[in-house]
Order: structure tokens, then sequence, then C-alpha cells
């Protein structure tokens, strides 16, 4: 990282509004990252170029928080249907996680009720590159 303090400010701007094309909710996550560091850029302009790097900090701050909460989410719906996991939703096709997996009731249901021909993520991890993670 580079130590000129607007340097670094770019850098971490530019971090923040790159996001891998294919991120889940990526609309969603780029408007949220654009409104941080059109926030943060607003208020280094209003700072001693040499008092930076408290705004950069605070940007890689809550740059990673965003990670972190948008891990979370992926972690906690249905990696096929998209779905927030419901916990209490234990019905046979409900929407609380089955088991370990990463899919929901209702889609492990409605993949076991497809035809013989019928192969998917699910139904056929090692098809779709081994195991889920
Ligand atoms: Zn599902
Ligand atoms: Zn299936």
């Amino acid at each position: 990282m580079s130590t000129d303090p607007i340097r670094s400010l770019l850098d971490t701007v530019l971090d923040g509004l790159t996001l891998p094309y294919d991120a889940p909710d990526y609309d969603r996550r780029i408007l949220d990252r654009v409104a941080l560091a059109r926030t943060v850029a607003r208020a280094a302009l209003d700072e001693d170029p040499a008092d930076l790097g408290w705004n950069v900090d605070y940007l890689r701050q809550k740059l990673a928080a965003e990670q972190t909460a948008a891990d979370a989410r992926e972690r906690n719906r249905c990696r096929r249907c998209r779905t927030r996991f419901a916990l209490d939703d234990t019905r046979f096709d409900g929407h609380a996680r089955y088991r370990d997996t990463p899919w929901c009731r209702r889609c492990v249901d409605n993949c076991h009720e497809g035809s013989p021909e019928h192969v998917c993520p699910i139904c056929d991890p090692a098809r779709y590159g081994g195991e889920p993670r």
C-alpha cells in the first residue's frame, strides 16, 4: 500500500467499488459500497491531506464489515433457491436448512421427487464439482 495518504485513499475507494461481477447480491452490495465510498470521499475532501489516514482506516473497516455480513448472508440461505433459512420452518418442505447441507428442506424435497433423469447439485454433488463446501 502506498504511503501517500491520497493514493491510499484512492486505493481503498477503488477496492470498495470493486466486487466480482458474479458476487451474490451484486447490485445491492455495490450500492452499499458506493454510498460508503461517497461518504468517506466527501469527508476526506474536508480533511487536511495529512489526516487522511483516519478516513482510509474507517473505510477499510466498513468494507471489511460489509464483506463479513455478505458472507454470513450467504451461509444462511439456500444455495439453490436463495431463500433465507427459517430455522423453525421444519416442515418436510419448509425453509429450514436440510441437515448440514447448504440447501433448504423444500429444495431437497423437490429434488427427491424429480424424475429418474433429473440431476442437479443437490442430487449429485460430485457431478457439479465435488462435495458442497
Ligand atoms: Zn431452497
Ligand atoms: Zn435435484
